[in-house]
């Protein structure tokens, strides 16, 4: 078993998007959280998955990490985000799946990080099990990051922690829909805030009604 610390050091050298602060208080976050199922969307090569897979092993959680894997838009071919390492000559498409299995493997997680992979669209409806963390990081357009808001938060308990990335209050940093969704939330009677770290949010959902 990797500790922390060795499980830390991995993530700083895996492809992908989270700093290392804002790694760091994912894993924090996530050691607060009050029951043992927990859900990621938006795995890409499994550096998220370290971190909140830290906390997982220590708690004796189970981290679903969601991703059909084929990237979001802004990371294919023309776009910034793109990585020619990435694409899969079988068909020409991204594919982090096999890069995601190395860093699970690798980071000896594979009893306690579990990929689902599918769209999350389709996912959704069948994944009934309530759960006690998200991680919200899946595609940032504006149509799928509010219909991923609007299917899965429903599914976290009341006291379930939401940990929302790439929250940027200023349009010159990045997109709108994650700010957007984290105002919604907070301005819904569903969540609190419980704490932040660059762009990541950390709200605590307090009601249980529907989203309205
Ligand atoms: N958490 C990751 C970064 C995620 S990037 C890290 O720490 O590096 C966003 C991911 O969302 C991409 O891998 C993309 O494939 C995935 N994604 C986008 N739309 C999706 C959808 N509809 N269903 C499942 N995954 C999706
Ligand atoms: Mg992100």
């Amino acid at each position: 078993m990797k500790t922390t610390d060795e499980l830390f050091a991995l993530a700083e050298t895996t492809k992908g998007f989270m700093p290392s602060d804002e790694g760091r208080a994912l894993y924090q976050f996530a050691l607060e959280a009050k029951g043992l199922t927990w859900l990621e969307l938006g795995a890409w090569c499994g550096k998220s998955a370290l971190y909140l897979g830290a906390a997982a092993q220590e708690r004796g959680a189970a981290l679903f990490s969601l991703d059909h894997h084929h990237g979001s838009e802004e990371n294919q071919r023309g776009w910034i985000y793109f990585d020619e390492e990435l694409v899969d000559p079988f068909d020409g498409r991204l594919n982090t799946l096999p890069t995601w299995q190395q860093t699970i493997a690798r980071a000896e997680l594979e009893q306690t990080v579990i990929g689902l992979v599918g769209a999350a669209e389709v996912i959704a409806p069948h994944f009934v099990q309530p759960l006690d963390l998200f991680f919200f990081d899946g595609g940032h357009g504006h149509e799928v990051a509010w219909r991923d808001y609007r299917t899965w938060t429903p599914k976290l308990r009341v006291g379930g922690i939401f940990l929302i990335h790439d929250v940027f209050p200023d349009p010159a940093d990045g997109g709108r829909p994650p700010f957007e969704i984290y105002e919604h939330a907070l301005n819904s009677d569903l969540f609190r805030e419980v704490g932040a770290q660059g762009s990541l949010r950390a709200l605590v959902r307090i009601n249980a009604p529907g989203l309205g």
